[in-house]
């Protein structure tokens, strides 16, 4: 069903009346994890004046030591719906347990299903049996095949709005946290309708080299961009290092834009 060859069209998805996969390229930006009230009004409206309507945020946090910060849970997605509304944005928001799927209805506009549950079947099926969009990024270990059957659990219960996500993958090099699959977009695009976009922060893990691999995302085709923004990013409760502050990400915004990438 999320082939080329059963659909030729491109399956565009609206959230917020944005069209993802519609031809213009989308941003999606936000905190690594949703913290505290202050930290998410800051990040809300410092994306606000950029014109982004697409709030990211994880509520649930698959963190790799249970020692680390795992996320303030239901609180945190009352919390990224309350901001979402406030400054007029959608929200995109982990979901980790097929049992949340359904309460996640009520603060979520975008499922996101993570790296590391891309084969969590059981999650796929109830984010299949729902009827909202899913984010659904491409683990750090499968093939391209493996994500598009992935997205094919999904959607094969009817839940036709699925987005894959390139968000690197694991190889020897250390330079950079995953490493930017860049192929895969192109490939993704050819051999399945759904919207396509890459996670720039993850599969980076760095923050200098984002305009570049932004540019080179868009200029293979990817339907839009994730990229982690924090007001203060060095209290960051996770993934510290590698998020914007709200100054840099001005800049890249403008970077793109003077590109020519970004409208
Ligand atoms: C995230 O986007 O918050 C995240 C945890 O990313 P990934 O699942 O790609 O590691
Ligand atoms: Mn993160």
């Amino acid at each position: 069903l999320v082939s080329r060859k059963k659909r030729t069209e491109d399956t565009v998805i609206e959230v917020n009346g944005v069209r993802i996969g519609g031809g213009q390229p989308v941003i999606i930006a936000g905190p690594c994890s949703v913290e505290t009230p202050e930290q998410m009004d800051a990040v809300g409206a410092g994306l606000q004046q950029h014109g982004i309507l697409l709030l990211r945020g994880g509520a649930y946090k698959p963190r790799t030591s249970p020692y680390d910060f795992q996320g303030l849970g239901k609180k945190g997605l009352e919390l990224i719906r309350k901001t979402a509304d406030k400054y007029g944005m959608a929200v995109v928001s982990e979901i980790v347990s097929p049992s949340d799927i359904e309460m996640s209805l009520e603060y979520v506009d975008v499922i996101q299903i993570g790296a590391r549950n891309m084969q969590n079947f059981e999650l796929l099926k109830e984010a299949g049996n729902v009827r909202k969009p899913v984010l659904l990024k491409r683990g750090m270990s499968a093939t391209i095949e493996e994500l598009l059957f992935a997205a094919e659990y999904i959607v094969s219960r009817g839940n036709t709005e699925v987005i894959l996500c390139e968000r690197g993958i694991r190889t020897y090099e250390k330079a950079t946290r995953n490493t930017l699959d860049i192929s895969a977009v192109p490939i993704l695009k050819q051999e399945s309708h759904l919207p396509v976009i890459v996670d720039i922060t993850h599969s980076t893990g760095r923050k200098d080299i984002l305009l570049p691999i932004a540019k080179a995302a868009l200029a293979v085709g990817a339907d839009g961009l994730i990229v982690e923004v924090h007001p203060e990013p060095s209290v960051a409760l996770s993934d510290a290092k590698q998020q914007l502050n709200l100054p840099q990400f001005a800049q890249w915004m403008e970077g793109l834009k003077a590109s020519g990438y970004l409208p």
